[in-house]
C-alpha cells in the first residue's frame, strides 16, 4: 500500500509539534508507555482453522449501499481436530449459516456479535477433512460502527461512490479496500495475513458497467433484468486482505507482458492517456522478474483508477487500485519524470511478489511487504533513469525518515504497537527500504539477490 500524501503532511505537522514540545518530552514519553494497548504482544494470529477456498456470489443495492452476498467457504482444521469455527464478519445481517453436505445445506448453530461469527459445526473435524460452510448475508458498510459507536469510515471495506448520481459529472463506482482487516466487512472470512485462499467471485451488476476482480474473468452472463453476472477466478491462494472488486464505467486499455494480459482501467475521460500513464508496466514486470529470479507469478496484471480512494494505492493481487493522483492529461504527463505517480506504480507492482506472493505473517512483520516495495522504487529509478536518480530517490527517503526523531525509537519489526495502522510508517517503509539498499551494497548485488 502507498499512503495518501496528505498523511505525510500530517506527520510533518506532528513532527513540528513534537519539536515544539520537546521540553515536555519526559511527561509525554511516560504517558505513552502507560498506553495499555502498547502492552499487548502482537504476535501472529493463532491458526485454528485454515481457509482453503472462498466462493462468493454478490449483488449490490445502490440505494441502500448494501451488498447481498452468498458465500461458500471451504475450510479445514489447521492441526488439532475441532468442532468450531470463528469467522470475522463486520456489521452484517446474517441470514443463514449451514454446512454443505451432499449438495444440501444443513443449518448450524451460531452466535454473532457484529464483529465475528462463532459457528458450532455439525461434528468434530480432523485436519485432513475439508468442509464447506454456506452463509447468506447482507453487508452494510455505510452502517458499520465499532462497539463504542465510533464510525470506522476509513475501514468500511466496500465503498459506494455517488451511488444515487446526485453529484453531477461524478461517475458512479463501487470499489473495495481490504487492507488492513476490512475485507471482512464485505464477506465473512478469517481476516488475517497468515491465511491464504483461492477464490471465485461472481458479481451481478447493471449491464452498462465493467467489473474487475482478482484472477481471470471466467465467464460473463447477461440476465433478463438488464444485469450481467461476471465471474472472476483466482486460482492461486492469496490473503483475504488482497481480495478486491471494482464496478463502474471504465474503459479498458489492453497491453501484454510475455503471454500474460496487462490492462489499465480508466474513466473514459482519461482513457486516451492510458498508454502514457501506464504503458511502462510490462517493462517493469520484465525487470523485476529478472532481478528477483522469479517470474511475475500471477495470471494477469490489471491497474484501475477510482474516485475518492481512501489511501494512495493498493496492491490487490493481480488488480492494483490507484487513487486519482496517478492520472494526468498528455500535457501534465509530459512534465513527469520519476514522480510520485510512477514510483507508486512500480511500488504496487513489486508488492505482487513481496506482499502478495510472500506475505507478512502479521502486521508486526510488515517490513516483508513495505520495506521491499519501498526499496523497489529505488531499484527501478536506478535501472530506468540512472544512478543519480536512484541515489536521489534513496536520499529523499532517508531524509523523510530522519525528519521525525520518533522514528529512531521504533524497531523495524515491532510486537508492540497501539494500532496495526501505526505499522504503516516511515520505519516500515523508508528505514526498511534503506536497510535493504545498504545490504545490497554491503553484500554486493550478486550475493544480495
Ligand atoms: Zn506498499
Amino acid at each position: 500500500m502507498i499512503i495518501k500524501p496528505r498523511i505525510y503532511k500530517r506527520a510533518v505537522l506532528q513532527t513540528m509539534f513534537f519539536i515544539a514540545t520537546a521540553v515536555a518530552l519526559p511527561a509525554f514519553a511516560q504517558q505513552k508507555s502507560e498506553d495499555p494497548l502498547l502492552k499487548i504482544y502482537r504476535g501472529s494470529a493463532e491458526k485454528i482453522n485454515d481457509l482453503i477456498h472462498t466462493k462468493l456470489d454478490v449483488k449490490f443495492d445502490y440505494k441502500k449501499r448494501y451488498l447481498y452476498g452468498k458465500e461458500w467457504v471451504t475450510i479445514k482444521p489447521h492441526i488439532y481436530a475441532t468442532d468450531s469455527l470463528r469467522l470475522d464478519a463486520k456489521g452484517m445481517d446474517i441470514k443463514t449459516v449451514a454446512v454443505v453436505r451432499n449438495g444440501r445445506n444443513i443449518p448450524l448453530k451460531y452466535t454473532y456479535d457484529n464483529l465475528s461469527l462463532a459457528i458450532k459445526l455439525d461434528k468434530v473435524y480432523q485436519s485432513t477433512e475439508n468442509y464447506t460452510i454456506y452463509i447468506d448475508y447482507t453487508a452494510k458498510p455505510d452502517e458499520l460502527k465499532l462497539e463504542a459507536g465510533a464510525a470506522i469510515t476509513d475501514a468500511k471495506g466496500l465503498y459506494f461512490i455517488n451511488p444515487d448520481s446526485t453529484e453531477k459529472g461524478k461517475p458512479v463506482q463501487i470499489w473495495t479496500q481490504g487492507e488492513l482487516e476490512s475485507s471482512s466487512a464485505w464477506f465473512p472470512t478469517i481476516d488475517r495475513t497468515n491465511q491464504k485462499t483461492t477464490d471465485e467471485i461472481s458479481m451481478t451488476v447493471p449491464a452498462k458497467y465493467v467489473t474487475l476482480s482478482n484472477g481471470r474473468l471466467a465467464s460473463q452472463k447477461k440476465n433478463a433484468d438488464g444485469t450481467r453476472t461476471d465471474t472472476w477466478k483466482m486460482e492461486l491462494p492469496h490473503s483475504p486482505y488482497l481480495f478486491m472488486m471494482a464496478v463502474g464505467d471504465f474503459k479498458i486499455y489492453r497491453d501484454k507482458w510475455r503471454d500474460k494480459e496487462v490492462s489499465y482501467y480508466l474513466e473514459p475521460a482519461y482513457a486516451p492517456y492510458a498508454k502514457e500513464i501506464f504503458s511502462f508496466t510490462p517493462e517493469v514486470m520484465e525487470f523485476y522478474s529478472k532481478i528477483l529470479g522469479v517470474d511475475y507469478p500471477w495470471n494477469k496484471y490489471a491497474q484501475i483508477v477510482v474516485r475518492d480512494y481512501v489511501s494512495g494505492a493498493m496492491e490487490n493481487t493481480t488488480a492494483t487500485l490507484h487513487g486519482a493522483y496517478v492520472q494526468g492529461t498528455a500535457r501534465e504527463l509530459a512534465d513527469r519524470y520519476y514522480d510520485k505517480g510512477r514510483s507508486t506504480i512500480v511500488h504496487e507492482l513489486f508488492h505482487q511478489w513481496f506482499g502478495d506472493y510472500v506475505t507478512a505473517e502479521s502486521w508486526s512483520n510488515l517490513t516483508v511487504n513495505e520495506s521491499f516495495a519501498d526499496f523497489s522504487e529505488t531499484l527501478w529509478a536506478e535501472h530506468k533513469y540512472g544512478q543519480d536518480t536512484g541515489d536521489e530517490h534513496n536520499n529523499e527517503a532517508l531524509e523523510t525518515y530522519l525528519e521525525d526523531p520518533a522514528n529512531a525509537t521504533k524497531d523495524l519489526v515491532r510486537f508492540h504497537y497501539h494500532a496495526a495502522q501505526d505499522m504503516f510508517d516511515d520505519v516500515s517503509y523508508k528505514k526498511g527500504g534503506r536497510i535493504l539498499n545498504m545490504l545490497r551494497n554491503y553484500l554486493t548485488p550478486t550475493v544480495f539477490f
